[in-house]
């Protein structure tokens, strides 16, 4: 028996839940309302190679990413960034390596002599403190932010955390949600009776070591398989056409009504006071060529002369990427909002950060997104960021299970009374 389903987004959300529904026998339109199939795993070109546009990894934790890339063919194609530690660009402009064997900055180690160099001995003396108090102090913190702070001081957030967090998450410690830093971070530090020990059980569950991984050949190849599944599954995928209302049981695309039971998969609701922009660097500069700072910089938030929150040195982190661009090299810089003249900062950036104030740009590409605000998505069922959390190893499960979950109760079909509008 077959069932109609209608996917509004095609991004990897939207795109993991329609060829779900498809191989359990759905008959699936999937609706994108751009002109590309991906969201925020895009594809750009620099200097003639393909690389992302913005997500470029993803999370090794529980494994769950990887089977699921194996199933689409790609398991073979999984690469690990190289081990090097990232560094920190500190408010002196000092630069040193971020301690190794932290989480988000936190440090499974405290008193490591990479923690003393990058906080100091007062601070990592304090930071070691944590293991003498009770496993449930700070555990009812509400941001990542209050709970470092209270278990190992104010300058592991300031000198360590803010760096990383501002980096990935593009938010303050104190803004992030402990279950969105990490989702068993909490419960970590309950059975292991401290944040250190938490971090160190966390990094010691992940495969390798590795915290994040990619594919060879860049992210976007996880679109490109997912549309080619779907198409074999004989989804019917729709670009440009933009859902302006939705209902348990029906669309609306251009003022037509569509019926068939409606999955949201079309991401947070875009907040620009969470604008992000990307610029990326083809550079010749073999001063680079050692990786002077290994896979990047991440920036204190008050470090001066420098606008950029973070910078990753694409070919000292990816080897295909380093191969691609045989001897060039591409840097990628985050900034909050957009800055002005943003090649022109991003190279002078680019220069201090890494040390090396000569670098000759050969191509530049500069991409704007505004991250979602996590608006909480109403009555439907629905995949995605919002519902599932940021980043693809949070977003590729949640999608699976609502998918099949629908199909289990295929047949009885909810029946909320009113109708949405979309955002955007
Ligand atoms: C710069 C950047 C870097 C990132 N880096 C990483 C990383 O390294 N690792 C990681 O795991 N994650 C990363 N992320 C986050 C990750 O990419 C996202 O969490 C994930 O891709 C979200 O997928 P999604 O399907 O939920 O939403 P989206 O990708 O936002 O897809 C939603 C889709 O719905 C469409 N849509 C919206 N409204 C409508 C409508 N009314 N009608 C029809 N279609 C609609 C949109 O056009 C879009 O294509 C990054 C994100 C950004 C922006």
């Amino acid at each position: 028996m077959t069932s109609d389903a209608i996917v509004v987004g095609g991004g990897v959300g939207g795109l993991v839940a329609a060829r779900r529904l498809a191989r359990e026998g759905f008959a699936v339109t999937l609706l994108e309302r751009s002109g590309a199939l991906g969201g925020q795993v895009a594809r750009q070109r620099i200097g003639g190679v393909d690389l992302d546009a913005a997500a470029e990894s993803f999370a090794t934790r529980g494994g769950a990413v990887a089977a699921f890339l194996a199933e689409l063919g790609l398991g073979d194609d999984i690469v690990t960034p190289n081990p090097a530690p990232a560094w920190l660009h500190r408010v002196d402009g000092s630069a040193v390596p971020l301690p190794s064997t932290g989480l988000l900055g936190i440090p499974g180690e405290p008193l490591a002599a990479d923690v003393v160099n990058a906080i100091g001995r007062g601070a990592a003396e304090r930071a070691a403190r944590d293991a003498d108090l009770p496993a449930l102090a700070g555990t009812d913190a509400a941001s990542l932010g209050e709970l470092v702070r209270l278990r190992m001081g104010d300058a592991v957030v300031a000198g360590l955390v803010a760096p990383v967090v501002r980096g990935v998450h593009s938010v303050s410690p104190d803004a992030l949600p402990v279950e969105r830093a990490h989702p068993r971070l909490r419960a970590e530090v309950l059975a292991q009776g401290s944040l250190a020990g938490a971090v160190r059980a966390i990094r010691a569950a992940s495969p390798a070591g590795s915290q994040v991984a990619g594919i060879r050949g860049g992210m976007f190849r996880l679109v490109d398989a997912l549309e080619a599944d779907c198409r074999r599954l004989g989804v019917r995928i729709e670009v440009g056409a933009r859902v302006t209302s939705v209902e348990p049981d029906a669309v609306v695309v251009a003022g037509r009504r569509r019926a068939g039971l409606v999955l949201r998969a079309s991401g947070s609701v875009p907040d620009v006071s969470r604008r992000v922009t990307l610029v990326t660097l083809l550079v010749d500069a073999p001063a680079l060529d050692s990786a002077p700072r290994g896979t990047g910089v991440l920036v204190a938030a008050d470090a001066p002369a420098v606008r950029a929150r973070a910078l990753t040195h694409l070919t000292g982190k990816w080897e295909w990427i380093a191969a691609a661009l045989a001897g060039r090299h591409a840097v990628r810089l985050s900034y909050d909002g957009v800055p002005e003249d943003a090649v022109a900062t991003a190279a002078r950036d680019a220069g201090i950060l890494l040390g090396h104030p000569r670098i000759e740009v050969l191509d530049a590409t500069q991409h704007t997104w505004d991250r979602g605000a996590g608006e909480p998505p109403g009555d439907l069922p629905s995949v995605g960021e919002t519902a599932a959390g940021t980043g693809l190893a949070s977003v590729i499960p949640q999608a699976e299970r609502i998918a099949r979950e629908l199909s289990q109760a295929r047949g009885i079909r909810p029946v909320p009374a009113t109708g949405e509008r979309m955002e955007g």
